[in-house]
């Protein structure tokens, strides 16, 4: 084996070692399994140990691996979160608007609680415009 060979060896087996519980004989052993029986994989290992390391980072919100600044889970959490904000601001405007119905009596009590109780998306939405519209 010449000086350059060797030392390439030499070089993968020191890297090899990086890895949790994998000492200098392991590590010896894995690099000469990967060169006398697997190239293909170790070439696809090497890929994907790249690939990983260059692309996955932490989910700036809970710090799970992802490839995304935001992780699937957040990223579904902040979704419904929107949607609870639309639903908030959609029963607000509906407690406005039938304030003002209720101003120009245009809309009597009975029809009212009817629209109080089919129209909210939110529960709290809906005891606001009770306590606030029907007393
Ligand atoms: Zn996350």
């Amino acid at each position: 084996m010449s000086d350059t060979e060797s030392a390439l060896l030499n070089e993968l087996v020191v890297a090899l070692k990086c890895l949790p519980s994998v000492g200098a004989r392991t590590a010896q052993r894995m690099a000469f399994h990967l060169l006398e029986h697997d190239r293909e994989k170790g070439l696809k290992l090497a890929v994907a140990m790249q690939n990983a390391i260059e692309n996955i980072g932490h989910c700036t919100l809970c710090r799970t691996l992802t490839e995304h600044a935001i992780c699937r889970i957040c990223s579904d959490k902040s979704r419904s979160d929107e949607t609870l904000n639309f639903k908030v601001l959609y029963d607000s405007d509906l407690i406005v608007n039938l304030e003002e119905k209720q101003k120009e009596n245009t809309m009597d009590t009975e029809r009212l609680a009817q629209i109080i109780d089919k129209s909210f998306m939110t529960d709290s939405g809906r005891q606001t415009a009770r306590e606030v519209l029907l007393k």
